[in-house]
């Protein structure tokens, strides 16, 4: 799951929720002042470049969520936002799958989004891609049987990557084979059995998979 033909071994899948206002507001306006909050997939959620992921069972609206993804490759607890950058390998470009129904009913009783969000072939992930300097900033699209369905840029996060690491490692002790998921912009929407899904992060990759 790394370039150059090497492997990262996943240990834990982070994801940011609400990072993107617009994004935000179509899924009911929370408060402006609200910060974006972490939720979790487990590790055996992620579907490898190269295979298709199967359309999980207990929904009729799975919906794509088109995310920059952040791989983790040192040791890290309680960093400060200007030395997060120094826990970064590299990047991605992940599909966060949702049960949007199955989410729905969940915030509606205050419950758990566990079988909304992790289950199992829940995280597509391109190749990684080894990264040093600034985060990627540039375009992130996604389209479903070639038309385009979110068309956003990593610039209009609310918590940029830095901020996303330092934020997730006040909470837990990041390490080496850790994903962060750092949310989705704008024009989240169903896809069905059999569509082609086509994903990019300008300057990180591209995914592309069908559902199965
Ligand atoms: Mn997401």
């Amino acid at each position: 799951m790394l370039g150059e033909a090497a492997v990262f071994p996943v240990r834990r899948i982070l994801c940011v929720g609400r990072n993107y206002a617009a994004h935000r507001a179509e899924m009911g306006g929370a408060d402006d002042r609200e910060p974006p909050f972490f939720f979790s997939k487990p590790a055996d959620a992620v579907v490898p470049p190269g295979r298709d992921p199967v359309y999980p069972s207990a929904t009729s609206d799975l919906h794509h969520e088109i995310e920059l993804v952040v791989a983790i490759g040192a040791a890290g607890f309680q960093v400060p936002v200007d030395q997060a950058a120094k826990l970064v390998l590299g990047y991605a470009v992940g599909v966060d799958l949702t049960r949007r129904d199955i989410q729905a009913r969940a915030k509606d009783k205050g419950q758990p989004w566990d079988a909304a969000k992790g289950f199992d072939d829940s995280a597509p992930i391109s190749a990684i891609r080894r990264w040093t300097g600034p985060p990627p900033q540039g375009r992130i699209t996604i389209s479903v049987n070639s038309q385009v369905r979110q068309d956003a840029t990593i610039a209009d996060m609310i918590w940029n990557v830095p901020e996303i690491v330092a934020e997730a490692s006040k909470l837990w002790r990041l390490a080496p084979g850790d994903l962060i998921y750092t949310g989705t912009p704008a024009g989240v929407s169903a896809v069905s059995r059999g569509d082609r899904v086509e994903g990019a992060v300008e300057g990180v990759g591209e995914i592309s998979f069908r559902m199965t």
